[in-house]
């Protein structure tokens, strides 16, 4: 898009406001030109808008309006406008909603706002003093650079009213500057870490891509601790030696500091941040800088992939199996396929990186859609700890225990030779269910079909479906018995307890993300349980996702049988994948680990899989299953919930549907349901899903956008479509 629009030219704009279409309007005094970012006046309301091309013309010239302004920030790139536009379509999602997606930053249109930095001035010192000194050395000692008042005034261990007094001096300048600057420049040629033969292997591989300026996706498939990381940051290197732009997402915040030292090591600056954990003003200069080019790497969570990115050259997905990458409400996409298409569109290499790959990628991979690249060995010393069940049905334990007298053996061995241990639960809080012991009642959500789980922590119950907490009650609310309620099955806080009283010399820590208030404090409890200041981690599936701990010798999976259960269509492989991640905790500095699965039925394939080490023949057995039943990722499928406070119409309309499957029958679609969600109640609305199948080839969107359209939606009720679900709550 690099058509120019003269002063009262009609050009068509896209806003962020749920239209169907968009707007007409007149360009600005000074003309504007496809891309740019804009300002336009919208009934009484000034909003945010793209000039999408040239105006339609189908309305009355006289009332169209102009143009507010043009806004002072990079125009979209056309391979973005491609970009929210194919991603709209494979989701069903409305361009405006996209559009929002991808101007997620505050104050866009704001006049760049200015900041005092303060450098060396020319006036005479007067007295001078040993505080004095200490701020002029500092600005001495870093000629060029600026500094805001509370940097100079740590550096220089004065307070600020000393810096003030040199101002008011002269022999310290205080000046504007904008807010919003560039990035440190990252520098590519520094030396990296000298390559293993497989790594290296790897690399020249990517290396070669990247020279071509072509897209290509590779799975980077590794176990953890073989350097998958290591492999993707000279990936990174290549990239920014192009004078391209790069991309990593991880799936967690808490990942992101270590990653951000490691960046930091190799590039000699840190990249740019872009998660929830981020100040508005930071993401603000992000989003700017980005789109200017002034920011060479950026790190971040999904949402990063809506960047307007320069000229993006790379993406990696760290870690791609994970499900956060999933956004589960809102515009419901996943940003691993979505880097796919953007990678596609930008002439970008997409690097896919994991232990324990999704069976989607492992199949692409297989079909030739993906390259491949394995790491087979750990770096250095490390190994794959042994992994070992243990039958449980032949533990002695009594009722409300979880460790058995096995594990604890192993635990105790671990204490004496001062290792650390850890074990894992994947269930926050003390206990699932609170039940009444007089009348059986299980205190639900009032608002949810759920139950309340209690958090002796925090001394309340909390609901984990919409985060409604209240206080343990002391009656029950159904029987009024009193002090009858108890707590049934582990959660981390009550295995923690366990903990503490079977190993009462030991230092047990607990690894939640309840716990802590806030990314930093849970990032700085996690480094300090890496670094030894815990002889037994408790932990839900936080730990499992790629932190280190290299004094981790043992590993007990309390429950390896709980997510095998359930409806979901990847039970087994999130089973498989999680078990072997929370293995690969153990053993990564130069003492090999164990891991040990408490569990009733070894003989379970996944189990079996899991504890033989057959990746490759797991993946096969999953894979043929899917291809069987048609499902996904050799079947398309497409969630539909509808939702409501009121029953009756959300079964109505439900059952409407599933009568009425027109253009759905059209491409060989079946359509299941409507039944109620297994989650039936949220937040009081009443929620019932149809599901939609289809052969993998099937134009699916355009069929259920006719579908859908075919029905009158009441007001009150929401309906929203989610293709290639990935839970099924
Ligand atoms: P992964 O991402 O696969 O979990 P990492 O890249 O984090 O693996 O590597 C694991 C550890 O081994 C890290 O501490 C990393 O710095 C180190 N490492 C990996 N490759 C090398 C290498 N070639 N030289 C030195 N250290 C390495
Ligand atoms: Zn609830």
């Amino acid at each position: 898009m690099t058509d120019w629009f003269n002063e009262g030219d009609l050009v068509a704009v896209l806003t962020t406001q749920p239209l169907d279409r968009p707007l007409d309007y007149k360009a600005p005094e000074g003309g504007c030109w496809s891309g740019a970012f804009v300002e336009v006046p919208l009934g009484p309301r000034k909003v945010l808008g793209v000039v999408w091309g040239p105006g339609k013309g189908d309305f009355d010239r006289s009332r169209i309006r102009s143009v507010t302004r043009v806004l002072n920030v990079a125009p979209m790139q056309p391979s973005m406008s491609d970009f929210i536009i194919k991603a709209a379509d494979y989701t069903l999602t409305p361009l405006p909603a996209m559009l929002r997606l991808a101007t997620r930053a505050p104050g866009l249109g704001d006049a760049p706002s200015m900041r005092h930095v303060y450098r060396l001035g020319e006036g005479e010192v007067g007295r001078m003093t040993p505080a004095r000194q200490r701020v002029l050395s500092v600005l001495e000692d870093f000629g060029g650079l600026s500094f805001t008042l509370k940097e100079l005034a740590d550096a220089a261990d004065v307070t600020s009213s000393v810096v003030k007094g040199l101002v008011k001096l002269g022999a310290v300048a205080e000046v504007q500057t904008p807010r919003d600057t560039p990035f440190p420049r990252l520098d590519p040629n520094l030396p990296g870490k000298t390559l293993s033969e497989d790594q290296t292997k790897a690399v020249s591989s990517l290396k070669e891509g990247m020279a071509e300026q072509t897209y290509q996706t590779t799975l980077l498939k590794g176990v953890t601790g073989s350097g998958k990381t290591e492999v993707y940051l000279e990936a990174v290197a290549a990239c920014l030696k192009n004078g391209r732009q790069a991309l990593v997402l991880l799936p967690e915040i808490a990942l992101t500091a270590e990653f951000l030292t490691r960046v930091e090591a190799r590039f000699g600056a840190k990249p740019a941040e872009w998660h929830s954990g981020v100040t508005m003003t930071e993401r603000r200069r992000t989003w700017k800088m980005v789109g200017e080019g002034h920011a060479q790497l950026v790190v971040g969570a999904r949402s990063a992939l809506f960047l307007p990115f320069q000229d993006l050259g790379l993406i990696v997905v760290d870690e791609e199996h994970d499900t956060s990458y999933k956004q589960e409400d809102g515009v419901l996409y996943n940003a691993r396929d979505m880097s796919v298409l953007r990678g596609n569109l930008e002439a970008a290499q997409v690097i896919l990186a994991s232990a324990t790959p999704s069976l989607e990628s492992w199949s692409n991979a297989e079909a030739g859609k993906y390259q491949r690249l394995d790491l087979t060995t750990r770096f250095g010393v490390a190994t794959l700890p042994d992994l070992r069940a243990i039958d449980m049905r032949a533990e002695d334990l009594p009722g409300g225990r979880w460790i058995s007298p096995s594990l604890r053996q192993e635990v105790e061995n671990r204490l004496a030779l001062g290792e650390q241990s850890l074990l894992f639960i994947n269930r926050r809080g003390y206990a699932p269910v609170t039940l009444c012991r007089a009348c059986g009642n299980q205190i639900g959500c009032d608002q949810c079909d759920a139950r309340m789980v209690e958090h002796r922590f925090q001394k309340r119950l909390m609901c984990h479906q919409c985060g409604e907490t209240k206080p343990i009650p002391k009656v029950c609310p159904n029987c009024e018995a009193e002090d009858r309620l108890s707590a049934v099955g582990p959660g981390v806080e009550r295995l923690t307890e366990e903990a503490v009283a079977l190993f009462p010399d030991a230092r047990v820590a607990t690894l939640s993300s309840d716990h802590y208030g806030s990314a930093r404090a849970l990032k700085e409890q996690i480094e300090a349980l890496a670094a030894g200041e815990a002889d037994v981690i408790i932990g839900t599936q936080l730990v499992a996702k790629g932190h280190n701990f290299p004094l981790l010798t043992l590993v007990g999976v309390i429950d390896a049988d709980l997510s095998l259960h359930g409806s979901d269509l990847r039970a087994a492989e999130r089973t498989f994948q999680l078990m072997r991640q929370v293995a690969g905790r153990a053993g990564r500095a130069d003492k090999k680990g164990v891991a040990f699965l408490q569990t009733h039925q070894p003989e379970h394939p996944v189990i079996r899989a899991i504890l033989s080490g057959d990746e490759e023949g797991f993946w096969a057995a999953e894979a043929s299953e899917r291809q069987m039943a048609g499902m996904p990722p050799y079947g398309r499928m497409a969630g539909i919930i509808l939702s409501s406070p009121d029953l009756q119409e959300v079964f109505d309309l439900g059952t409407a549907m599933s009568r009425n499957t027109g253009p759905l029958g059209q491409i060989g679609a079946q359509v299941f349901g409507p039944a109620p969600a297994p989650i039936a109640r949220i937040r009081g609305r009443h929620r019932v899903r149809l599901l939609v199948k289809a052969a993998k080839s099937a134009p699916i969107q355009v069929a259920i956008a006719a579908w859908v359209a075919q029905f009158k939606i009441p007001n009150q009720l929401r309906l929203s479509i989610d293709i290639d679900p990935q839970s099924f709550y």
